[in-house]
């Protein structure tokens, strides 16, 4: 699934990811509590947590912008690179 990030704006990344999760955690009363999870809130759930673990998309291989943001290479890569620029 192409995956964008509000962190990496205008960035898609292709990531393979579990298409179903299983999320143990507790309230904030101690009661524990899990969720079965599928699909597209699977898919958000491991997204969230790679945040947890300090990674993004962009740390998932090659990434490309979205069409209605390039409208071809040069300027693709000028916003990658504008991007991965501003995290320096
Ligand atoms: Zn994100």
């Amino acid at each position: 699934m192409d995956e964008g990030c509000l962190s990496c704006p205008g960035v898609l990344v292709r990531i393979q990811r579990q298409s179903q999760v299983l999320v143990e955690g507790q309230t904030v009363n101690g009661q524990r509590v899990s969720y079965t999870c599928d699909r597209v809130l699977a898919h958000c759930i491991q997204h969230e947590v790679d945040h947890l673990d300090g990674r993004l998309i962009l740390d998932y291989g090659l990434a490309r912008t979205e069409p209605a943001l390039a409208t071809d290479d040069a300027r693709s890569t000028n916003v990658i690179r504008n991007f991965l620029d501003s995290l320096l």
